[in-house]
């Protein structure tokens, strides 16, 4: 099997990880996306075994009792996600790089196993205030689940320093393309429009 690199995408919820590795996804044939386990509810645009594997919190104890993951955590009370071991061998076997979107634990969990292999960055929104209004624009949480999520953005934002790389989301085009210049210079990928 030919080992892949990886790359770490956390933020704090609202910060554009998921609309930044949808961007990457498509456009890197070398990415794939590392589906993550959690037990929290599904939200209308997601699709099982897409998105997440939506397990319920029994089903979730058993992965850990059977040593599935590669790292695991409780991101918020009662709701837990987790990286499952299986994902990495499941891309590498296919030949793709990976791409991870997870909290700022899971984040510097991954970082650390797997060192100069993989490349870790936070994405940065201009304020926490942008964060709020961008969750709330998003229009999938109730104001309980808002609540939870707007309490943790403070203390994740403060994990910046902890990353390798830092990408502000302010500008959607600005960040997409210093996205693509992170991944770019990573993986070693040369753009057409630089061989023009
Ligand atoms: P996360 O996956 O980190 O929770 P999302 O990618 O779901 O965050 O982004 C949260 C919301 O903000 C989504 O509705 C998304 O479309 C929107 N969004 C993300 N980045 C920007 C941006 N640069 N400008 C405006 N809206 C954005
Ligand atoms: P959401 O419920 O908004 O999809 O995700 C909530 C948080 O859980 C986000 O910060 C997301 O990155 C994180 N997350 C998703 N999957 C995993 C995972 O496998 N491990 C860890 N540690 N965090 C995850």
């Amino acid at each position: 099997m030919k080992v892949g690199k990886m790359i770490v995408l956390t933020a704090p919820s609202g910060g554009g990880k998921t609309t930044i590795k949808k961007h990457l996804l498509a456009e890197y044939d070398e990415l794939g996306f590392s589906i993550s386990v959690t037990t929290r509810k599904i939200r209308p645009t997601e699709t099982d075994g897409k998105d997440y594997y939506f397990k319920s919190a029994e089903e979730f104890r058993t992965l850990i009792d059977n040593d599935a993951f590669l790292e695991w955590e409780e991101v918020y009370i009662d709701q837990f996600y987790g990286t499952l071991k299986s994902e990495v061998d499941r891309l590498w076997a296919i030949g793709k790089h990976i791409v991870f979107d997870v909290d700022v634990h899971g984040a510097k969990r991954i970082k650390k196993m797997y060192g100069d292999k993989c490349l870790s960055i936070f994405i940065r929104p201009p304020s926490v205030q942008v964060i709020i209004e961008r969750l709330k624009g998003r229009k999938t949480e109730t104001a309980e689940s808002l609540a939870k999520r707007v309490k943790r953005v403070e203390k994740e934002m403060s994990f910046e320093h902890e990353f390798d790389k830092v990408l502000i989301n302010d500008l959607l085009s600005v960040a997409f393309k210093e996205a693509e210049n992170l991944v770019e210079s990573f993986l070693e990928i040369y753009s057409s429009s630089e061989e023009e």
